[in-house]
């Protein structure tokens, strides 16, 4: 005679499930243990690598995430010409341009880039109220050169390679490089104003005025021309007007 089956209603109260005793068994000897172990290990592990984060984040310099608007780079434009030599000596109060308006062209830019450039200048005509400038096709004081190919992996977005006539005080044609980036597309094309401005003597604001168009980084796309600078300029082209004639005869002599 063999025992009697055991029920599996669960109401009777010989039920005794199979699974009952080895989950219990199961969950308390064995995976409850081995659970405290692996929580504490994935809790020490995740403080061990917020902390690797906090130490990492305190070292790492975020500046060098932005990107470099442009450099003033020493070049050797052609004889007669000198350049200004090093990186951001830029003096306003010594050069200027012998004339206004200075005269601009451009080379392999697309009618986009082109629109930018020209935004770039009105805002830069608006802004000082003292300078003006006006497309010429040949003999132009700038020449906007539109690169199709990036430089430093893309951490140059332009460049201003300035040049003043040796022996006087006045710059001389210049170009300014413009490599492929869309930072601020559709807003105020704060590198081309940047760049331009280099070409009057403006150096870089400190990297933390986020405000100033002469910030040596990307900041912010509403960033606006110093009301220093703008001053520094309207002091220099207000004067030059009236000695224009003389910046002629200085030119006559090259
Ligand atoms: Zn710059």
């Amino acid at each position: 005679m063999k025992p009697q089956k055991p029920t599996q209603n669960p109401e009777d109260p010989r039920f005794d499930p199979w699974w009952r005793d080895i989950s219990i068994k199961f969950i308390f000897r064995r995976i409850l243990p081995f659970m405290g172990k692996f929580i504490k290990t994935l809790a020490v592990s995740v403080l061990l690598a917020v902390v690797l984060l906090c130490v990492l984040f305190s070292f790492y310099d975020f500046a060098e995430q932005e990107k470099i608007t442009g450099k003033i780079i020493a070049r050797t434009t052609r004889t007669g010409l000198e350049n200004l030599g090093i990186e951001d000596d830029f003096n306003t109060e010594e050069f200027h341009w012998p004339h206004l308006p200075v005269t601009f062209n451009y080379e392999n830019c697309s009618r986009w880039q082109i629109k930018r450039i020209e935004k770039a200048l009105e805002y830069i005509e608006n802004r000082t109220e003292v300078l003006s400038f006006k497309r010429a096709d040949s003999k132009e004081d700038i020449l906007f050169v539109c690169s199709k190919e990036r430089k430093n992996n893309g951490s140059t977005l332009a460049e201003s390679l300035p040049s003043i006539y040796i022996g006087t005080k006045l710059y001389a044609p210049s170009t300014i490089m413009i490599y492929p980036s869309y930072y601020c597309i559709n807003q105020r094309p704060i590198v081309e104003i940047h760049e331009v401005m280099h070409l009057f003597g403006l150096e870089h604001a400190p990297a933390n005025d986020s405000k100033n168009i002469m910030n040596p980084y990307v900041t912010r796309c509403d960033a606006e021309l110093s009301q220093q600078d703008i001053k520094k300029i309207r002091e220099i082209y207000s004067r030059q007007i009236v000695t224009i004639s003389k910046s002629k005869k200085e030119m006559q002599k090259i």
